[in-house]
Parts: structure tokens; sequence; C-alpha cells
């Protein structure tokens, strides 16, 4: 299992698309405080400076510099020389008829990743931002388990995904009352706990409470189970804690979940006790995803009831999501509805998640893998189209 990347820590500041500027969007308080010291803004307006901008960027959302009114002009232009405020490439963006957004995000060159947004989830909507470019885990029914790690989101990199909703959903400024989007969770592609640090960084900027302003407890962030990170997740970023569980036993959790050879469920499971501050209103939720004859059993939803003894739970039963290629199958509708009422009846909260934005490929990882496959037939076509211009050139000769 790859953990450690080497590029996982990918400068803070990160480089704008004009490479003698910096992106503001995205940047942390930290960062752009420093920034500031370092171009010689003079000490004691440094926090006013660094204030001014973060409210401009993250509460109004802005796009360029000339709507800072608050900045004297000759300060604004020597910021527009210092910085951009570029938002990401998008490479594709779709509406589900449900109201279900996504969009792919590039990168960098083949370095793409997905954010949707999912309409009536928490108060009102939630994004579900992607941590990584791919993924190591290699989860069995996971497809993007099927697309090899390219690299870690840098925290400017997952803060731009929320910025891209809030442009599309029209969310500036921030105190809108009746916002569509009020919860994040980090369930899009990549494991968020093999990059923490990007992760609580990008966790800080979000929920700062004169930027984007989030509360930590509508940040959701979602692992498979890396035990020993997941202490030190809630001690970090105090998030909302997610685990993506699927199985009761170690035999078939090994290999829905090949994480839990390394961290089996004993382990997982001192570690989730260890997550702080849990109680009736600090509950850990845990994904389990329904697998035709696979983990669907009533005695499993039993098994599942005794494994969750002693932590304050609720369960989210996810309808499994095909994909092209896989041998897995959805539970019933009948089969999912009585695993649901076992464990109402125990008195969990168990929802039958709704599948979302199917017309769109919403299933994790799916429309990047399309999109790959389609500049791959692109690629095809062109060489094709190249051959047959050769041959054509070479009969003429
Ligand atoms: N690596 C983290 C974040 C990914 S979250 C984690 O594992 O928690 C994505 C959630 O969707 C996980 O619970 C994952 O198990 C689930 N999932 C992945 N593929 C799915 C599919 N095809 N159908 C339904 N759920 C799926």
């Amino acid at each position: 299992m790859t953990q450690s990347l080497d590029i996982s820590h990918a400068a803070n500041a990160d480089r704008a698309s004009n490479p003698s500027k910096l992106n503001l969007a995205g940047m942390g308080f930290d960062t752009l405080r420093e920034t500031l010291i370092a171009r010689g803004i003079e000490p004691k307006k440094v926090n006013m400076r660094a204030r001014q901008l973060w409210r401009w960027v993250y509460h109004y959302g802005v796009r360029d510099f000339s709507g800072m009114t608050d900045i004297a002009k000759v300060q604004r232009a020597e910021f527009e020389e210092w910085f951009e405020l570029e938002r990401p490439d998008i490479t594709e963006a779709l509406v589900s008829v449900d109201g279900t957004r996504k969009w792919l995000i590039e990168y960098g060159p083949n370095t793409e990743a997905e954010t949707v947004f999912i309409p009536d989830v928490g108060r009102a909507g939630a994004l579900c931002v992607s941590s990584q470019v791919g993924c190591t885990l290699n989860c069995s029914f996971c497809h993007t388990g099927t697309q090899k790690l390219v690299r870690n989101l840098t925290a400017p990199e997952i803060v731009r995904q929320v910025m891209v909703a809030r442009d599309a959903l029209e969310e500036w400024p921030t105190s809108n009352e009746n916002r569509k989007l009020t919860n994040i969770v980090f369930m899009g592609m990549g494991e968020p706990l093999y990059n923490l640090d990007n992760v609580a960084e990008a966790i800080d900027t979000i929920s700062h409470n004169e930027g984007i302003s989030f509360g930590r407890r509508r940040i959701t962030v979602s692992t498979a189970g890396v035990a020993p990170l997941i202490p030190e997740l809630g001690r970090r970023t105090n998030a909302m804690l997610a685990i993506s569980l699927h199985a009761t036993n170690d035999d078939l959790r090994n290999e829905l979940v090949p994480l839990n050879k390394k961290y089996n469920l004993k382990e997982l499971f001192d570690a989730i006790r260890q997550y702080p501050d849990l109680g009736n209103s600090k509950k850990v939720t845990f994904e389990y995803v329904m697998l035709k004859g696979v983990n669907d059993s009533m005695a499993e939803a039993k098994d599942l009831l005794r494994l969750l003894k002693g932590v304050p739970a609720k369960i989210n039963l996810i309808p499994f999501n095909p994909w092209p290629g896989t041998n897995y199958e959805c539970s019933d509708w009948e089969t999912i509805e009585t695993f649901a009422e076992v464990l109402n009846r125990a008195g969990y909260s168990a929802p039958i998640r709704t599948p979302r934005g199917r017309d769109i490929l919403a299933a994790c990882g799916q429309l990047r893998s399309e999109s790959v496959k389609q500049r791959a037939s692109e690629r095809r076509k062109a060489e094709l189209a190249a051959k047959a211009a050769e041959a054509e050139g070479t009969a003429a000769e």
C-alpha cells in the first residue's frame, strides 16, 4: 500500500496560472499573512490587510481586485501584481435531472478529480469533495479503486472545489440565509486520512468564521479506516467522522476494503472510540454499501448491532451503484428495507441513501474514468487519422 507520497505536501501557497503571481483563491489564513509580511506590508497593517483580503475572497467570492472597494486603489494595484483569483479549469460540468451537479476539475495534465453537489442532504445540500486524484485503497466495489493514485490534492485545491460550487450556485456572499450548500463531505475520490495535512488545512480555511464559514459540525470526513490517524483527525479538525464499514467480520472486510488487512475491525473500533467528543450530538456515521448476497443478510444486520455497541452511531445504507465491469449487484430493495428495520428497531437512525445523479455518472470515480476513456478513444481516433493522412501522403508521393 502506497501510503506516503513524495508530492503529498505540495506548496500551500500554490503558484497561480500566471507564474509570477500567487493564487489567493484557496490560500489559508496563515499563508496569506506570511505572504503579506514577505512582500513588505507594514507589520502593524498585516492583520488588517489579511482580514480585508480574506473577506473579499471567502465571504464575497470576488473574482477580481476592482471589487475590493475598502482597499485604496494604489494598494489594490499592488495586490493585483502579487496575486490572482483563479478558479480551476473545469473539464466537465453536469447537472442531473434530480438537481445533482458534478464537476470534473483539472489540476494538471491527466490530473482530474470530481466534486459533486447533492441537493437535499444535511440542512439543505452537501458538497462531496475529493482529497486525492485516484486512490490507493482498491476497495473491490469502488470504481475509484480501479484508477491508480495520481497525487494528493493540496489544501488550496480542496478549498477551490467549494469555491467552484459556490460560484455555480451563486452563493456569494456567504451569509445568504437560504443557502443551498450547507454541508461538506470528504466522500469524493481518495482517502482523506492519507492526505491529512492538506485536508486539515482546507477545513481550517472553509470553516474560518470570517470567510466561507462552514461550522465544523457540518463537515464530515469519511475514511476507509486508517486507524492510527482517526483520533488525530478529530483533534486537528473537530470534523464529524464517517467510517466506510461495509462488512461486519474481518474476512469479508479484507475482501471489500483491503485496508482492513492492515487495520482490522478491532483496531478500527479501538481508534473510533478515541475520537474526541463523541456523544449524542456527535455521532459517527457508518457507511454500509448494500451488496446483493455479499453483506446484506439479517445475521449481518445483527452482527452490525453487536459491533456498534457503545459507539454513538448512525448508519447510512448505500444502495450499491453499479459501474461497467463490476461483479457486484445492488441488494434487492426489500432486503435493504429489512436490513434498515433491524437497525431502526435497535434505536439507530439508518436512512437508505437514495441513488442520486445516476444520469450524470455520479458514482464515485465514474465521471473521471469516462472522461479518461473518452480521451483515450479520441487519441486513438486522432492516431488513426494521422496514420491515414500519412498513408495518403505516402501514397501521393
Ligand atoms: N476513502 C474514503 C472516502 C471515499 S468515500 C472512504 O472510503 O470513506 C466514498 C464512499 O462511497 C465510501 O463509503 C465508499 O465505500 C462508497 N462507495 C464507493 N463506491 C461505491 C459504489 N459503487 N456504490 C456505492 N457506494 C460506493
